[in-house]
């Protein structure tokens, strides 16, 4: 069957004909074959250099050898326990070597699952109920911050079947904004357990903090006994072997990985402080428990992956990411539009906005519809981003400079498409 038919058949099964909202799109999305280094295939006969790399995870690209071997030999070994094994120490043992903030981890199945269990930590550390976050930040698809998140929820603020009762304790920030967060605390710092932040917001797109944000941020919060948690999910492990705390060099209390930890296969992570991760159950009071985790096959795939990404990796990754900015920088003043190419290391984005974008309300302000007649001519021309302004791109180790150069030259065809 073609994509087309699939997704006929797949709305009678699943809602909406998928399982995660925004992988459909009108008219239907394409439906996958296989996936292969820096290449995905769809059954239509199609193949694309894929930006879009499962929305984050896929950092060495599509199906690694390297990854397929490992796996493939622990699989025999049994494919989950329901008791400790030692490659969970080895994999902590490698989050905590290269991450500024960690002294221990507590491994889980999902980035949802890590800001969820992150935020019940510093609930029960601080005893006190408030949290932060961002406007147009997103943590994964729980009732504590399904408020004003970024993604397909920028259209839709909030959901149904969340209690306000839940949601009340959730205050929203617009990012970049020092008064905002200082007025906030002035009323309410009492109650306030923590600010969880994405470092760099890239589920808005691909915002940057102000220089001098973030350490006013950790000032601010250490002075009012706030923990400051660092939501990796994206920025872990993709943008400094140490994720975006490296990068900027600012040491956050707690921290959560998602995506690129599990080298493609399921799992979360949270670290921090060893006086504070100690509060997690059984060592503390704080509960959290799950079937899977620590899976034995995502912690292997985990291994194998952190052990591919060294220095020279990140130097080589972030030149491609370079590469391709300055690209598409010059296509864009070539083509004299008034449009707003950001990014860094291996994320790029294009804002359909003649403005700088520092916040959430920057940012819907976007013309989202051109940005999707764009997404629809770029598959045309064989490259797979995702589809929404409202999306960071992502690069991955086995982008070659043919294909980013075959990029460069689609991305300038589609431009010239969309504003004729
Ligand atoms: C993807 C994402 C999450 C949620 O992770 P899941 O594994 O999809 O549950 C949380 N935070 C950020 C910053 C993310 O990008």
């Amino acid at each position: 069957m073609k994509s087309e038919d699939l997704y006929k058949e797949s709305k009678k099964y699943l809602p909406g004909g998928v399982n995660s909202p925004v992988r459909a799109y009108k008219p239907y999305p394409f439906f996958v074959d296989k996936g292969k280094g820096s290449k995905i295939y769809d059954v239509d006969g199609n193949e694309y250099i894929d930006y879009c790399l499962a929305y984050g995870p896929l950092v060495l690209g599509h199906s690694h050898e390297r990854i397929v071997e490992n796996i493939s030999e622990a699989i025999k070994k049994g494919t989950t326990y329901g008791a400790p094994s030692e490659k969970e120490i080895i994999l902590a043992k490698e989050v905590i070597n290269r991450v500024p903030c960690a002294d221990m981890v507590r491994f889980v199945n999902s980035g949802t699952e890590a800001t969820m269990s992150a935020i019940r930590l510093a609930r029960g550390y601080t005893s006190r109920n408030k949290i932060v976050k961002f406007e147009g930040a997103y943590h994964g698809a729980h009732d504590y911050c399904l408020v004003k998140s970024g993604s397909g929820a920028a259209t839709l603020p909030d959901s149904l079947g969340i209690p306000e009762d839940t949601t009340k304790n959730t205050l929203s920030v617009p990012f970049n904004d020092e008064e905002a967060i200082k007025q906030l605390i002035k009323n309410e710092g009492n109650n306030i357990a923590c600010i969880i932040m994405e470092v760099v917001m890239g589920n808005i797109g691909c915002i940057q903090a102000k220089k001098g944000y973030l350490e006013f941020l950790r000032k601010i919060t250490e002075e009012n006994n706030i923990l400051l948690i660092f939501d990796e999910v994206i920025t872990g492990f993709r943008i400094a072997k140490g994720g975006a705390q490296e990068y900027y060099n600012i040491k956050p209390d707690l921290v959560t990985f998602g995506k690129i930890i599990g080298g493609g296969f399921p799992m979360g992570a949270l670290a921090g402080k060893k006086e504070i991760m100690e509060m997690i159950a059984p060592s503390g009071s704080v509960y959290q428990a799950g079937t899977f985790n620590g899976n034995p096959i995502s912690v292997i795939a985990g291994i194998t992956t952190l052990n591919l990404l060294d220095n020279k990796f990140y130097k080589k990754i972030n030149e491609k990411g370079d590469y391709l900015r300055s690209n598409i920088k010059n296509i864009i003043e070539d083509l004299d539009l008034n449009l707003n190419p950001v990014g860094l290391g291996s994320m790029f984005q294009i804002y359909f906005n003649p403005n700088e974008v520092l916040d959430y309300s920057d940012a819907k302000n976007s013309d989202s519809e051109k940005f999707f007649l764009y997404f629809k001519e770029l598959l045309k021309n064989n490259v797979f981003i995702p589809p929404s302004q409202f999306e960071c791109n992502f690069i991955s180790i086995k982008h070659s400079k043919e294909d980013l150069d075959f990029t460069s030259d689609s991305i300038e065809q589609s431009l010239k498409k969309v504003f004729k």
